[in-house]
Parts: structure tokens; C-alpha cells; sequence
């Protein structure tokens, strides 16, 4: 990880000629997705500076002329297709930035093939604070603004200032503001217009002092005050939060590596209160967190479990046994999206029977030409 404090001091010492984007053929993606599918590139072209993005556009070598594309990072939210014709770029800048600095905030600015992860740490043990709820979600930093990352009370647009992305349909650079992104629950401008945005730096403003922890959410207060007390601290510091977000997150969700998944398979169902009410008549226990405009967000994990498939499912595809809510794949490198696909509706339609509420995925469906998703309610 580098770091310099000018802006765009990095493209000095870190620029590649265009012919150093690493360009190989008929690669086997298997183990480049958290989930393990089977996955089979045509073309990969992995770009190592902005200079590259530009070169490839605009001279458009004969690899990529008149084919799709597809962006891909770290695979950890992602659901390949077992053959992929679409050219495939993957944004591997690296740098960290300062832009900006008073006595009360940073401001810096993230390369999008740095390590989400090792950003939120380096960021915490620097003194920079705001990103540590977010700590352990997998993934690269280019990534992180399609979904609006989120975890524990804190969403990735909490901290953000903006982003800088080539924008493939006009071939010119721009800067999205916040406001710019759209964001909004697992959602943005870059999720609904797939392959029109190669992210390429992620800036964000952090505090310099302890501001106020946000420890609101499950188990984090208790668990963070258990370090803090260890240390002889007598309140809790954005480095105790992170400690009790890794280890909270270690305990609930299975490690990739260990039992591939790709995180939450579904989304937490956004249904009117009246309909939540109903529900509640029969199900007192229904777990739900309410919302703007009389809406409740109903936990997922928790109408899957009720419905009886915790580590039910259709194999090699099941949910895992202490997280209703993840998909886990027993056949790593074997399986396909066609296996997901199955588990995927037999899921949705135990518990649309059961509840009336329909359940959609959160991770990015991917066709074989990188298009993106497909009629998940169809089947
Ligand atoms: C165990 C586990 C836990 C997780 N926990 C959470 C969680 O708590 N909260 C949460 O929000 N998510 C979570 N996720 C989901 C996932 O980690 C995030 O969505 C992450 O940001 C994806 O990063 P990635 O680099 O793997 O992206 P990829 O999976 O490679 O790509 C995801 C999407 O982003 C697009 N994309 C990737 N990079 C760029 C770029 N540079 N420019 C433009 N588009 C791009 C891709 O085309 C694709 O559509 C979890 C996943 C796992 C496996």
C-alpha cells in the first residue's frame, strides 16, 4: 500500500505504458469468485493505471474492438456464468492519497484495486476514522460504491466524497459527488447502469479525533467494551469497534475460503407497515426494522430460517447452517449459476408461500456476453 501526500503524486512514480495491461486468454475465473463457481474468460485484461484505461478505449485494440465488457474486481459479489465471452477488465490500481486535511478531518483518495479490507485497518491504525463498521467486507475499493457497502449501521455513502470513473459509452473521465452516485440501500447509479462506469479512485472524507463510535447495531457495543475494558480504556475507540466488527463477523459468516459463498444472497425485503402488521398477528417474532414512508425492513435471514430451509436448500447450493441468510457452495469449482439459479427459486418460493413477500438477490447475475442479471421472479 503507498502513500503520499499530494494529489496524483502516486502517477508519477506508479505509470505503466498501455502495453503493460496484462492481456491473457481462455483463464479460468473459478477461483477468482468467492462463490467457486466453474468460470471459464475468453479475454482478461487486468489495467494497472488510469493511462492503460484510456489507451485501451480510445485505440480499442483488436482484443476488445467491438465486444462487450465486463468489470470485475474481487468476485466476492458476483455470480458467473460457466463460459464468458465478454471481455473482461479487471481495475487493479493501487494508492492511497491525501487530497486534503484541516484539524478536525482527511480527505484521501483510494485507487480502486486497493484491498477494501486492508483499507479500513490502515485507515483506523493511521487515526483516520469513519470506516470501521465496514471493516472484513470483501473486496476491492473500486468496488465498493456499485452497492453502497454497508454493515452495522454504517453505509459506504456515510464517508464518501466522491468518485472519479471513465465513462465507457463517451470515453471521457468524471467526477461523481455523492449526490452524483445516487445512492441508496445496496444500490447506485453504477449497480443500475452496469459496464458504463469503470470506477477508478474512491475519495473519502475520515475524522482525525475519536468522533462518536457508532456501536448501535447487535453486539457491537458489548463486544467493543470488552477490549476497551481490557485496555484500560475508559470509553471505546473506533479501533475497539473494528476489533468487535471482525470478531462478530468471524463468528456469524463463513470464511470463503473455508466454504465459498458470496455473502447475503438475499436482500432485506422493504414491505409496507400494514402488511407487516398482518404478519405480526401470526408471526409475533417477525424481525423488522422500520423505515422511511411507513415501510419496514424485514430481516431476511429470518423468514428463510422460519421457513425451515437453515441449512436447506437444493445441493450442491445450501444455506449455511448458523446464517439462513447465505448461500454457501459444497462444490467448489463444479458448481455453476445454473446450480444457484435452482437453489436461488426454490428458496424465493418456500418463502413467498409461507410470508407473501418476495425475496431478491443481492449479488450481481452475470450472462455469459457481461450483461447483467436476469428475471429472478420468473421461475
Ligand atoms: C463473506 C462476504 C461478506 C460480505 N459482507 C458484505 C457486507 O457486510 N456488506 C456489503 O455491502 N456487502 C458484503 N459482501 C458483498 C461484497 O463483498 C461487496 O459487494 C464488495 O464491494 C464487492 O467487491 P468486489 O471487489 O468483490 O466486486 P466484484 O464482485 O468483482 O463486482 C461486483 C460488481 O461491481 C462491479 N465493479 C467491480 N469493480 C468495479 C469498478 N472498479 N468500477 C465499476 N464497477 C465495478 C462489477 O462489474 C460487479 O457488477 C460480502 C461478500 C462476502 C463474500
Amino acid at each position: 500500500m503507498t502513500l503520499v501526500s499530494q494529489r496524483d503524486a502516486h502517477l508519477a512514480t506508479q505509470t505503466h505504458s498501455p502495453a503493460d495491461a496484462l492481456l491473457r486468454h481462455a483463464v479460468d475465473l473459478s477461483h477468482h469468485n468467492t462463490m467457486a463457481l466453474a468460470c471459464s474468460a475468453d479475454t482478461v485484461i487486468t489495467l494497472h493505471d488510469e493511462a492503460q484505461i484510456d489507451a485501451l478505449m480510445v485505440d480499442k485494440t483488436a482484443a476488445i474492438k467491438e465486444r462487450p465488457l465486463l468489470i470485475l474486481s474481487g468476485g466476492s459479489n458476483v455470480l458467473l456464468p460457466a463460459k464468458l465471452d465478454a471481455v473482461v477488465l479487471q481495475p487493479m490500481m493501487r494508492g492511497i492519497n491525501v487530497v486534503a486535511q484541516t484539524d478536525s478531518y482527511i480527505d484521501i483518495e483510494v485507487m480502486a484495486g486497493e484491498n477494501w479490507h486492508d483499507l479500513v485497518t490502515y485507515t483506523v491504525h493511521q487515526g483516520w476514522y469513519g470506516l470501521e463498521n465496514l471493516a472484513l467486507i470483501p473486496g476491492l475499493t473500486g468496488a465498493a460504491p456499485v452497492q453502497n457497502i454497508g454493515a452495522y449501521g454504517v453505509q459506504l455513502e456515510d464517508h464518501l466524497l466522491y468518485v472519479r470513473a471513465y465513462h465507457l459509452p463517451t470515453q471521457t473521465w468524471q467526477q461523481l459527488s455523492a449526490a452524483q452516485c445516487q445512492f441508496g440501500y445496496r444500490d447506485s447509479i453504477f449497480k443500475r447502469t452496469p459496464n458504463t462506469w469503470l470506477i477508478s479512485r474512491v475519495a473519502f472524507r475520515l475524522h482525525l479525533h475519536e468522533a462518536q463510535v457508532k456501536v448501535n447495531y447487535g453486539d457491537v457495543q458489548t463486544v467493543a467494551q470488552r477490549y476497551a475494558d481490557a485496555q484500560g480504556y475508559q470509553h471505546l475507540t473506533p479501533a475497539h469497534v473494528m476489533q468487535a466488527i471482525i470478531d462478530i463477523r468471524q463468528q456469524k459468516l463463513p470464511d470463503p475460503k473455508q466454504l465459498p459463498n458470496c455473502g447475503s444472497f438475499f436482500q432485506n425485503p422493504i414491505i409496507p407497515q400494514a402488511q407487516f402488521t398482518a404478519l405480526q398477528t401470526t408471526y409475533p417474532d417477525i424481525v423488522g426494522y422500520p423505515m422511511p414512508d411507513a415501510m419496514i425492513k424485514v430481516a431476511a435471514g429470518w423468514l428463510i430460517d422460519q421457513a425451515g430451509l437453515k441449512g436447506g436448500g437444493i445441493a450442491p447450493i445450501m444455506t449455511h447452517q448458523q446464517q439462513a441468510l447465505v448461500l454457501t457452495n459444497h462444490q467448489p469449482y463444479q458448481a455453476t449459476q445454473n446450480d444457484v439459479a435452482t437453489a436461488q427459486h426454490h428458496i424465493a418460493q418456500v418463502v413467498y408461500e409461507k410470508f407473501a413477500i418476495r425475496l431478491s438477490r443481492e449479488p450481481v447475475w452475470i450472462n455469459a456476453d457481461g450483461s447483467i442479471g436476469y428475471d429472478e421472479h420468473a421461475a
